[in-house]
């Protein structure tokens, strides 16, 4: 028995959900294996992870269509019995459609994994934890990476190469947009700073310097990206980014059951709203009842001139 894990990269390193996922993979106590879809160099990242004991590598400029990168994910499993991912939005696509060619059970999103086939999950965006075993012989589950302690590095295990993957399902990428910046990855940042519908226009004016004066990573609510506010890939919750960072400001939303289940398992919650009895507070271990827009740049400066003294 082993167990496959999918690796994520952003074309130039491995993203740090992966380690995380690989921590999770010691659970089984068995040899793990790495596939990564992309060019050499990440490959050569994966090879040095704790804990994996091969990598599989196809070479590969982008990450193919989940059409595509399925079938190869099958012919693996027919070898192996644990195929693990990070709960992100590319395993939500690929890995389901493995699991029906398999005919086994989906398991997204785990929590907690209490035993070799037995996992805990959240159910109705987080308002119920369901503890499940599973009997199929394959296992196909998501992880969510930010509760698993990540591996550190070791010595280089060998990589294999895979042949190239076929092309020609129903779907193809059409183009990549990479967003390059300064900032922290949303899934992995330390702190995120979160903004909701609230913002308006002024999302990202009123955000970003807190965030940057933080160091922090931006998220936001479905109403704030899909009102245009904030971008797609900044969405924390059920349909997003499940993020579990030290602190967590959210600014100006309400505290939907959707959004909390993507940041719930936050260390500490800070929450700004004008409206006391908003459910963010409920879950927030620190509250401030004000107007957004006097409130976040009064902080932010507060906590530049903290920063300057201290300097
Ligand atoms: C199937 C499904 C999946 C979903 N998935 C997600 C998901 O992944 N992520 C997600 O976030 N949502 C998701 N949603 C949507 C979710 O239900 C909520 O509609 C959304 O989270 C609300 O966003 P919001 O808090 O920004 O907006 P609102 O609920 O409108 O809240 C705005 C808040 O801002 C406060 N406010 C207004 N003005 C100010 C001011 N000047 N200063 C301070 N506070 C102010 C208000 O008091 C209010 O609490 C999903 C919904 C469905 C049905």
């Amino acid at each position: 028995m082993s167990v496959l894990i999918l690796a994520e990269h952003d074309g130039l390193a491995l993203k740090p959900a992966t380690r995380r996922v690989v921590g999770a993979a010691g659970f089984w106590q068995q040899p793990v294996e790495l596939l990564v879809i992309g060019p050499a160099v990440v490959a050569n990242e994966a090879a040095c992870l704790a804990g994996v004991q091969r990598v599989l590598h196809v070479d590969s400029d982008a990450m193919p269509v989940a059409e595509d990168l399925a079938p190869l994910l099958v012919d693996l499993m027919h070898e192996r019995k644990v195929l693990l991912a990070a709960h992100s939005s590319l395993a939500r696509d690929v890995l389901p459609r493995v699991a029906a060619l398999l005919d086994v059970a989906m398991i997204g999103d785990v929590v907690r994994i209490t035993g070799p086939a037995s996992y805990v999950c959240p159910l109705y965006a987080g308002r119920l934890l369901a503890s499940m075993t599973s009997r199929d012989a394959i296992q196909v589950l998501t992880v969510r990476a930010p509760l698993f302690a990540p591996v550190g590095e070791s010595q280089a295990v060998p990589v294999f190469a895979l042949p190239a993957l076929a092309s020609g399902g129903a779907s193809r990428r059409v183009a990549v947009n990479r967003q390059v910046s300064e900032r922290p990855q949303l899934a992995s940042a330390r702190i995120v700073v979160s903004g909701g519908r609230a913002l308006g226009e002024k999302f990202d004016a009123v955000l970003a310097p807190l965030a940057e004066t933080l160091g922090a990573a931006v998220g936001a609510t479905r109403a704030a990206v899909d009102a245009g506010f904030a971008a797609n890939e900044l969405q924390v919750g059920q349909t997003g980014v499940v993020v579990a960072p030290a602190i967590y400001l959210a600014v100006g939303l309400s505290g939907a059951a959707q959004h909390l289940a993507g940041m719930s398992d936050s260390e500490v919650i800070v929450a700004i709203n004008q409206d006391l009895e908003a459910p963010i507070f409920k879950v927030a271990d620190y509250g401030l009842v004000g107007d957004l827009f006097e409130v976040v740049p009064a902080v932010t400066r507060a906590i530049q001139q903290l920063q300057e003294r201290q300097a």
